[in-house]
């Protein structure tokens, strides 16, 4: 196995702070993280509020810890040089070279020129599996003619903008009066749902010894609302106990539900290239790491790893398992696309969001509403009729298509895929504008 990387090899894939779920890693064959690439701090308790300061729910025991992924990145990386992996880093260009049947042979790599590396070189891989994990860019993924109809141009309202840093607190007392304005302790998050546009968050995290925060903002990336960027200089202008950023990142996440073709003879697509973030809050970590088991697992074995019915055993796996709860997830984020900030305040504010849907959501979980709950989430929906116009046949979308992965055709069979994805396109309903 040979990794090829255009940066550094150390400062490679995110580098900030990242909400992920133990249970993922487990199901990834990977011990989860343990201090100090899991923050001790900022799990377990979420205030969430709408933008007008009305508290919607608090979730207790949230399931999702915060990875540093600097770290994380560092420990998979001596896990696979571990196990015989070769990184070649400071990638500049690849040349990549298909066959007439359209599988992906060879690319012409070429290394530097950088500091430490020296001139430009350029060596010939040849291979029998080639795995696309370069992000949502998918610089293989555009060179392999059988996936060109199944991966079109990921469209900005199906992408994210959203940016997460560790800001340190200039104010202990400024801080301390922001989090008794939302009812909030040290070491707990308050959540504000919907500051610019449906889709969209504004997290701060206050560290228990008031020292720093964690501040995650995101909004869809469609030009019509924020960016990453704005809202965290929105955010530190209006907090202004917040001082300078210590780490963080910023970048674009894919957030449609993954395509529905991630693999072609000799090649397989992983993570943000293959579109494996959880739609309704942008999370593609831990669904990139239990894709590559999943790869490996379809492949290691096989005397051609990159043969066509063997890579599509490992899609046949990923949407058997993950496919249905996707494009339910996906039925979910178009809901509060369609809402908008002011429908996704009234949903919040009539008291639709159960902890413990809220806390499903954030566990990667399909939950409907309890059946005990019905009569009282009839009488609030009736309350606003505008958010329940959108919020029920959302539901019952997102019922029928959780159990949609399991019907994705077990062999290499285009027409049948292509009758399965107009199946979860006609369930999913049209996209909001
Ligand atoms: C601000 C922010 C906050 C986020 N928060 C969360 C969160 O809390 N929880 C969560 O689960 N997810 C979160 N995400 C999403 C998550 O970070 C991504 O889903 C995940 O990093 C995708 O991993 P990947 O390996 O597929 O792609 P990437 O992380 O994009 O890595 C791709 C790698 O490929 C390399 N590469 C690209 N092109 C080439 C080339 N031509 N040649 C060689 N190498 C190349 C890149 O340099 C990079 O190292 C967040 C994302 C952002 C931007």
């Amino acid at each position: 196995v040979v990794v090829l990387e255009r940066r550094r090899v150390d400062i490679a894939g995110a580098q900030w702070h990242n909400g992920v779920l133990p249970w993922q890693f487990e199901v990834a064959g990977l011990e989860p993280p343990v201090p100090p690439e899991r923050e001790a701090r900022g799990a377990g308790v979420t205030h969430v509020f709408t933008p007008d300061g009305t508290h919607g729910v608090t979730v207790r025991n949230a399931p999702t810890v915060r990875a540093d992924m600097a770290l994380l990145g560092n420990r998979l990386r001596a896990l696979a040089t571990g196990a015989g992996a070769e990184m070649v880093d400071r990638v500049s260009t690849l040349e990549v070279d298909v066959d007439p049947t359209g599988r992906i042979r060879a690319l012409d790599v070429t290394r530097g020129p950088a500091e430490g590396v020296g001139p430009a070189t350029t060596h010939r891989l040849e291979a029998d599996l080639f795995v696309d994990a370069s992000g949502r860019q998918g610089v293989l993924r555009r060179h392999a003619p059988a996936l060109a109809r199944w991966c079109p141009q990921v469209r900005g309202d199906e992408l994210c903008s959203a940016s997460d840093h560790h800001v340190r607190i200039d104010d202990p007392d400024g801080a301390k009066r922001f989090l008794e304005r939302y009812g909030a302790a040290p070491g707990q998050s308050v959540t504000i749902v919907g500051p610019h546009g449906g889709w969209s968050t504004r997290a701060v995290t206050v560290s228990e010894d008031l020292d720093h925060a964690a501040v995650l903002v995101g909004c869809l990336a469609d030009g019509r609302y924020s960016t990453g960027p704005r809202m965290l200089d929105a955010t530190r202008s209006e907090l202004a106990w917040l001082g300078e950023s210590l780490s963080g990142g910023t970048g674009v996440i894919p957030l449609r539900r993954p395509f529905a073709r991630i693999t072609a003879p000799g090649l397989a697509l992983v993570g943000d290239a293959a579109c494996q973030v959880f739609p309704a809050h942008g999370s593609g970590i831990g669904l990139g790491l239990i894709a590559g088991r999943l790869l490996a697992d379809a492949t290691s074995d096989a005397a051609d790893c990159g043969d066509e019915a063997t890579v599509w055993n490992y899609q046949r796996d990923y949407q058997h398992n993950y496919g249905g709860l996707l494009a339910a997830f996906d039925a979910f984020r178009r809901m509060s696309t369609a809402l908008g900030s002011a429908g996704v305040t009234r949903m919040v504010s009539a008291g639709l969001l159960s902890e413990d849907m809220t806390r499903a959501g954030l566990d990667q979980r399909w939950q409907a509403p309890d059946p005990a709950d019905l009569p009282s989430t009839i009488a609030k929906l009736a309350r606003v009729p505008g958010v329940a116009a959108k919020m029920v046949p959302m539901l019952a979308r997102g019922q029928l298509l959780r159990g949609v992965g399991a019907r994705h055709p077990d062999q290499p069979d285009v027409a049948a895929l292509a009758r399965w994805d107009a199946t979860v396109v006609r369930l999913l309903g049209p996209q909001p504008h």
